[in-house]
């Protein structure tokens, strides 16, 4: 069962990613995806465009969704997986952490106005596909496309991360919150790439052990966030939490994501990954 080629973790032109919901299926069954799911950031608007495309092409699906959460001043992503995209109170959950995106980017871009960048808000909304939907991926294109930066990294790590013009600090869903909207709706909920938070320790473990009280049930091992290391610390932190193990490579774009669909290794062997506890859940095709 470990050996299943499932990715559970990318982006739709729905959220920051730069590919329509039926692209990125083709994607994913090119590469030999056998199970898949989109984890558009705060928004489930591309479900059934995924769900049907996956259907047409023969795909196992699982819905999705990755959640932005703030856990002791640090934004965690917690994934979806397997949840009825029609619940009132996960669109209603959704839609209240999107709320704030719009008055954000407004902000970010009054501070990059400050150091000589005019009109990012306008520049990053025509990168958006959902301008409810407007992330600091859209600002990096525009900055990139505009000359200001030659790639994205070099944007985040000049203008966009802590402490840099263009980074306006905010508060988005509570944990316990984004847990239970997710479970609430059928779904289970998971840590996203545990590896790309800056936590102490014991901030980390507070992370788990809260999670885990929440209600949550499974962490990421294998994605494209993490080095091997990384594999095998977290490998060892499911199997001390009793979590179930998932894969997704985060794919956003072909231009910028390093890790494709589908192209991450297998999880370690002695894990049990989540899609044993959401056999139920999975849109057969
Ligand atoms: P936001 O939700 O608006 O804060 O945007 C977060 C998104 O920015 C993430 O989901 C990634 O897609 C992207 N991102 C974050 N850090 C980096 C980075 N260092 N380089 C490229 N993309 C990044
Ligand atoms: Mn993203
Ligand atoms: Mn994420
Ligand atoms: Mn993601």
């Amino acid at each position: 069962m470990n050996l299943l080629n499932a990715d559970l973790h990318c982006h739709s032109v729905v959220s920051d990613g730069t590919l329509e919901p039926e692209a990125l299926a083709r994607r994913a069954h090119a590469n030999g995806v056998e199970l898949w799911a989109l984890t558009d950031h705060d928004e489930v608007d591309g479900q059934q465009r995924a769900a049907a495309a996956a259907q047409d092409l023969g795909l196992d699906y699982l819905s999705g969704c990755e959640i932005s959460v703030s856990f002791a001043g640090v934004t965690v992503h917690i994934v979806g997986l397997g949840f009825d995209a029609g619940d009132a109170a996960l669109r209603a959950g959704l839609a209240a952490t999107r709320g704030g995106r719009d008055a954000r980017a407004r902000e970010m871009s009054e501070g990059l106005a400050r150091v000589g960048i005019r009109n990012a808000f306008e520049g990053a909304l025509k990168y958006a596909g959902n301008p409810a939907l407007i992330a600091r991926t859209h600002f990096a294109r525009h900055l990139v496309d505009t000359g200001v930066c030659s790639d994205t990294n070099e944007v985040f790590r000049n203008y966009l991360t802590e402490g840099k013009p263009g980074y306006v600090p905010h508060r988005w869903a509570a944990l316990g919150d984004a847990v239970r909207w997710i479970t609430g709706a059928g779904g289970m909920a998971v840590i996203a790439h545990p590896g790309r938070y800056r936590f102490t320790p014991t901030e980390e473990y507070a992370l788990f052990s809260e999670f885990v009280a929440h209600g949550g049930r499974g962490v990421e091992v294998v994605t494209g966030s993490h080095t091997s290391a990384e594999y095998a610390k977290y490998a060892d932190m499911a199997l001390e939490f009793d979590l179930l193990a998932s894969r997704g490579s985060d794919f956003h774009s072909p231009g910028e994501s390093h890790t494709d669909l589908g192209t991450l290794p297998d999880l370690p062997g002695q894990l049990t990954p989540v899609w044993s506890a959401l056999q139920d859940r999975i849109q057969r095709a």
